[in-house]
């Protein structure tokens, strides 16, 4: 994960100072901003592999940041600091876009290990995780990507293009909890007549193909009041 460009978005000066002397140790390529307008710009311009983003900030808070970065499609990865621990941010953070949240105060260490998780993820380098098109296993079911076809216990089932690229952008962001807006928007893309509801009827079809037990879904797990995360080895799903 050394040498991906992180834009730090932080107007307390001592945590940013901090921040970017803790990263450019690690051998990050740093870019900072101390207001959300800076923060936006260098966003931007510089598209940054990965985004450390504040929520209150002077002349731009966060959400709007993160807001304006997903509406440019910028492929940068975020991850919301924030002193506010609420459950509220948290969903809001997620609706908006990002890809983890971390509550101050927080240790380095920990900030390090949502980054190294986030930057893998993006860069899918995971463990286990697909690289490319090409055969996956999720649970009883094979899904070969290149040759678009779908097996449960070595039984062949139809999947369609559109089940199959849903299961494609959930593997990808194995582990994110993902909102329908962004679901819709990665699948089906904007203009046209999908909704959220869409969404949903895609993933109950696609449960009751993958899934042992539909009802209990393992892989494709609820996050009540914001969408799904997706799981490749299975989760018990009842506990979260
Ligand atoms: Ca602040």
């Amino acid at each position: 994960m050394t040498k991906a460009r992180v834009l730090v978005i932080e107007d307390e000066e001592a945590l940013r100072l901090a921040l970017v002397d803790a990263l450019r140790s690690e051998g990050f390529d740093v870019l900072e901003a101390a207001d959300g307008e800076r923060g936006l710009e260098l966003a931007l311009s510089e598209a940054p592999e990965l985004v450390l983003l504040d929520l209150m900030l002077p002349k731009r808070d966060g959400f709007s940041v993160l807001r304006a970065i997903r509406e440019d499609r910028l492929q940068s990865a975020v991850i919301v600091l924030s002193a506010r621990g609420e459950e509220w941010d948290r969903i809001q953070g997620f609706e908006f876009g990002a890809d983890d949240y971390v509550v101050k105060p927080f240790s380095t260490r920990e900030l390090f290990g949502r980054m190294r998780a986030v930057l893998q993820r993006i860069e899918g380098k995971a463990p286990g995780l697909p690289v490319e098109a090409g055969k996956v296993t999720i649970g009883e079911c094979v899904v070969d990507f290149s040759a678009y076809t779908f097996e449960r216990k070595g039984a062949r089932a139809g999947l369609s293009r559109k089940e199959l690229e849903l299961l494609r952008f959930l593997l990808d962001h194995e582990g994110q909890v993902l909102d329908r807006m962004r679901i819709q928007d990665a699948v089906w893309g904007r203009g046209n007549e999908s909704t959220p509801r869409t969404v949903d009827m895609h993933v109950l079809k696609l449960r009751r193909k993958l899934e042992r037990e539909p009802d209990h879904p393992r892989h494709i797990l609820t996050v009540h009041g914001v969408g799904y995360r997706f799981s490749r080895t299975g989760e018990d799903a009842r506990r979260s």
